[in-house]
């Protein structure tokens, strides 16, 4: 590649929804059932800021590559904006804009003093040596230096990004204001003012909504099986948690495909082979790998987990969808379209702006702890962010159940009417 040229990877060729417009279309819906005023809804249909920064960084060859990022800010009535940065060679402005709202809504459901927002780099991290992605998240943390603070934007790691690229956020914004300011990102290192509990928060914020979620149905965790697509931090996470709760987890996936064992995959056997395979299952023996990656979202178990990435239930697969509990570890997997058909199906559906919400929950914690300067235990963590998702949980349901609508629409209509409620005590417009 010719140096100073912005790096963009070729749009895949995937017949995939736009989660801009899968986001809209559920708002959408909500925004009538509440029958919010034309000015609100307006506000809410668009980002308060968009930023396109083209950062230049020079790779190991030394050659200079220049990267495009992004960070959108949703909203912001609810308090700073929180959200992470996703470094991948798929990330597109729609897709940062759809992670921006569902981070408004997903703070307000669980009641953070959040407004949503997220970020992005187009890169592909899995081929970039540990010195390029430093320089990387340098460039960009200055490129945003005035966006990001603690009053004001709260990045936290997506995916491709973890505590590491954090700590170098941290570091990059302190040095640009003269002050270690810990509380201006969260999902950092523990020794550098991360929070105990929070690697498994999202992972454990999906066991316990889907265990709440079976107690309504009537379903026995001991007597479950459930399939998980994804072993990332979130995937990996929530199987082991609820393998410890009783649930025979029957299949797993990662890139390299799905795993299937009829008697129950050993989790902790998985993660520890992933742990010394690059992060890969690749060759794991404790199941079988299926022909197909994508059956395993319509295999018959009875909770389906889907942690990876946007669009893998559609209205292509919906139909063939066996479990009768889907619990959304990931941001948008169920496209718009597919909503009906899993509704007619009588399917319950955890979204994802509750199922998730653990992660940022978790991150709320950090980011109050830095500014406290008192580290909790573990088990402060733990019992305040289990209750605070059983509670979000309940008050979702009750809204479901109120309007006679699907969980995800209840979320939707918890999180719009706290956030319309806001924009009317303040009086803005
Ligand atoms: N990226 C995570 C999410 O989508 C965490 C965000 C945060 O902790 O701010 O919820």
């Amino acid at each position: 590649m010719a140096s100073n040229t912005v790096y963009k990877e070729p749009a895949p060729k995937v017949d995939r929804e736009n989660p801009l417009e899968s986001m809209m279309s559920r708002f959408n819906v909500a925004a009538d059932i509440l029958g919010l005023d034309d000015a609100t809804y307006n506000v809410l249909k668009a980002a308060d800021k968009q930023v396109i920064v083209h950062i230049p960084v020079t790779m190991d060859n030394g050659q200079v590559r220049v990267f495009e990022g992004y960070r959108v800010v949703h909203n912001t009535v609810l308090g700073p904006s929180k959200g992470g940065i996703r470094y991948d060679k798929n990330v597109h402005l729609d897709e940062v804009k759809a992670l921006a709202a569902w981070m408004t809504w997903k703070c307000a459901v669980v009641d953070l003093p959040y407004g949503g927002a997220k970020g992005g780099i187009i890169c592909d991290p899995t081929t970039m040596s540990a010195g390029e992605i430093e320089r990387l998240t340098r460039a960009y943390t200055l490129a945003l230096k005035d966006v990001f603070g603690p009053d004001r934007d709260i990045p936290a790691p997506d995916m491709g990004t973890g505590p590491r690229e954090m700590a170098w956020l941290m570091d990059e914004f302190s040095k640009t204001v003269g002050a270690t300011t810990p509380a201006v990102v969260t999902g950092k290192p523990l020794v550098m003012g991360g929070s105990l509990g929070r690697t498994e928060a999202t992972g454990r914020g999906v066991m316990v909504s889907a265990l709440a979620a079976m107690k309504k149905l009537g379903m026995d965790p001991t007597q479950s099986s459930a399939a998980v697509q994804g072993f990332g931090n979130v995937g990996s996470w929530a199987a082991k948690l609820l393998c410890e709760q009783g649930v025979k987890i029957k299949a797993v996936s990662d890139v390299s495909g799905a795993y299937w064992n009829e008697n129950g995959i050993n989790i902790d056997e998985a993660i520890a082979y992933k742990n010394a395979h690059k992060g890969r299952l690749d060759g794991f023996e404790g199941a079988v790998l299926m022909d197909n990656a994508d059956d395993l979202l319509t295999l018959p178990v009875d909770v389906l987990v889907p942690a990876a990435v946007e669009d893998v239930i559609t209205e292509h697969n919906a139909h063939n969808i066996k479990a009768k509990l889907i619990v959304e570890g990931a941001n948008g997997p169920t496209s718009a379209s597919a909503d009906p058909i899993i509704n007619e199906k009588g399917i319950m559906v955890v979204p994802d702006i509750l199922a998730n919400s653990g992660g940022v929950t978790v991150s709320y914690f950090e980011w109050v702890q830095n500014r406290q300067g008192f580290k909790w235990t573990e088990e402060m963590v733990t019992e305040r962010a289990d209750r605070i998702m059983s509670d979000a949980f309940e008050k979702v349901y009750a809204t479901s159940q109120k309007y006679n609508i699907p969980m995800r629409i209840a979320a939707y209509v918890v999180a719009i009417d706290k956030v319309a409620q806001t924009y009317k005590f303040r009086g803005s417009f």
